[in-house]
């Protein structure tokens, strides 16, 4: 054996940082794939799991719970703290854009040389589970000296891909689909399978390591493990909803919340968010109601702030924030409103037309606070209006309508779900600049300029917005703004595109301030969406189709 591949061998994160370092100099996406093949296949099952996850730059499993709490002030701090930073390295962060590069570049000019063992994978990953476990008074200083205490043990090619993991991006231009066909090449299975079990289990490590052991026949719905939502275009007028003859939709109330899978196996209730992270503790209600659920059973449906009608989003949001979820719960009641049924019984339903699981989901008995969705079929304009209209009446936003043959398609966004939210339309949009504010806002990042999106995924702004927020989400903002900060611009920051926000506006229209050639008027913020990253913000189109309809909303 060559003494390179012998070290890798016992030194698995050295292996791994050599993988990402070989992945940075190749162009070609089919090297890509074989270089990550190679190293899939290579080396022990037991490392086969997290090798996968951590390439497509994720941390921890999906839906495991708590965020990574680990910012970059923080992260900054500790290297102060540990001299690894030189004077001046501020120019050098600058240049090179990225800090995992900057330390690189900075830890090797001055020749650190890693102390004690080496790291191992599962020690990464024990590293990142106490991290997001680490909470209370002092979490600040036992964070900084936890990875501090790992730091000493890479050397600074590990150091930089440590942080591009943290900041869940490895910069080598592989994203999850690429580790999908590393693993069809790496066992021998079609690209087709692997893409379909990883939307079924949303946990890459796991489907790298299930297909390498061949247990094809686990690959369903498993309680506990989410997996991505089923979602709904924006539906076109009314006319083309029904130029077919004999057209005829399931038509739901779209109730204005959170959206979430249930899911129940005998004592144990999951509740999951549209972004897969775990949000039982939220809502204790509604878990204390599935308790008692005897069996198994997968739901879809949307949390809704519910006084005898639905309220509207804004008062939902106070249930997000980690305040005595059993206090606030008499004070803002919750209803889930359910309208699809996933598994049961171990049998995955996903295949069956919607007519078939609606029809079963009615036959279940739901315990409060569980409700099942309104639903009616519709075959013309007028009855789409008139429903329209009884859903708004009921305190929603308008509806969602359904192709009764169609399938559950986990993570798909198409034609067989259609939207429709005429009088109350508004964009979620993502903040991509932070200014400070002046007046009573002095010394807080209060003006935001966000952005929607291109089928490309480019960002392209379209307004800023100064209002709708309290004093005290502007403050909590302002740290998050700082800790994800990409560029000083003096008057503030250019920052990460992650953070969501729901924009009301009174109408749109032609401009050339912003990269988008639109500009919201009057744009203010109607809710921070936690739930949402920025692949489901609002496209370019949406914003056309909005303005061709005459600008307003
Ligand atoms: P939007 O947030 O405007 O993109 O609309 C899509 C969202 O509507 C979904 O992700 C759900 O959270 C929500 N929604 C509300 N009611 C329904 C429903 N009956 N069916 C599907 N989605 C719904």
């Amino acid at each position: 054996m060559a003494l390179d591949s012998f070290i890798f061998k016992i030194f698995p994160v050295r292996e791994f940082s050599r993988t990402l370092e070989s992945l940075e100099k190749t162009k070609a996406t089919s090297e890509k794939v074989a270089i990550v093949a190679d190293y899939l296949a290579s080396g022990s099952e037991e490392d086969l799991e997290l090798k996968a996850r951590f390439l497509s730059g994720q941390p921890l499993p999906r839906g495991s719970g708590e965020p990574l709490g680990f910012g970059w002030s923080l992260i900054l701090e500790a290297l102060l703290e540990a001299g690894a930073l030189a004077p001046g390295w501020e120019n050098s962060y600058r240049s090179y854009g990225d800090l995992g590069e900057a330390i690189f570049h900075l830890l090797e000019e001055k020749g650190w040389k890693p102390e004690g063992t080496p790291v191992t994978l599962g020690e990464l990953e024990e590293f990142f589970r106490e991290q997001s476990l680490i909470k209370g008074g002092d979490s600040r200083k036992r964070k900084k000296l936890l990875f501090l205490n790992l730091l000493r043990r890479l050397t600074p090619l590990e150091a930089k891909f440590l942080l591009r993991l943290i900041s869940r991006d490895m910069r080598v231009g592989l994203k999850e689909n690429l580790v999908e066909a590393a693993i069809s090449k790496a066992f021998g299975l079609s690209l087709k399978k692997v893409r379909e079990a990883n939307l079924l289990i949303s946990d890459i490590g796991k489907v790298a390591l299930l297909l390498s052991k061949g247990k094809l026949e686990k690959l369903t719905l498993i309680p506990g493990n989410p997996f991505k939502f089923m979602l709904a275009e924006t539906a076109p007028s009314s006319q083309e909803l029904f130029s077919k003859e004999n057209r005829e939709y399931l038509a739901e109330d779209k109730y204005d919340g959170i959206r979430a899978q249930l899911h129940a196996s005998f004592k144990k209730v999951w509740l999951f968010s549209r972004n897969l992270e775990e949000i039982s503790g939220n809502f204790p209600e509604i878990v204390q109601a599935m308790e008692g659920f005897p069996g198994e059973i997968i739901l879809d449906g949307e949390i809704v702030a519910f006084k005898g009608r639905a309220l509207p989003f804004l008062h939902l949001q106070q249930r997000l924030h980690r305040i005595d979820p059993e206090r606030i719960k008499k004070q803002i009641p919750v209803s889930f409103f359910v309208f699809d049924l996933l598994l049961l019984n171990g049998d995955s339903l996903l295949s069956l037309p919607l007519k078939e699981r609606r029809e079963l989901l009615s036959s279940l008995p739901l315990p409060e606070p569980l409700r099942l969705a309104h639903q009616e079929k519709i075959r013309s304009p007028e009855e789409m209006e008139k429903a329209f209209s009884r859903s708004r009446e009921r305190g929603n936003e308008g509806l969602v309508l359904k192709d009764p043959d169609s399938p559950y398609s986990p993570g798909k966004r198409g034609k067989q779900w259609l939207k429709f939210k005429k009088e109350l339309s508004t964009l979620d949009c993502v903040v991509v600049r932070a200014e400070w504010g002046h007046g009573k806002r002095a010394g807080l990042l209060s003006d935001l300029t966000f952005a929607v999106r291109d089928r490309k995924g480019n960002l392209l702004t379209i307004g800023k917005a100064f209002s709708g927020l309290t004093d005290s989400e502007i403050k909590e903002l302002t740290e998050w703004f700082r800790e994800h900060a990409l560029e000083d611009e003096g008057w503030g920051f250019k920052v990460e595109p992650k953070l969501v926000i729901e924009v009301a506006f009174n109408g749109i229209q032609r401009s050339s301030r912003h990269e988008s050639g639109y500009a919201l008027r009057f744009p203010r913020i109607k809710g921070i969406r936690k739930d949402k990253t920025v692949e489901e913000i609002s496209t370019i189109d949406e914003v056309e189709m909005i303005f061709k309809e005459g600008g307003f909303p």
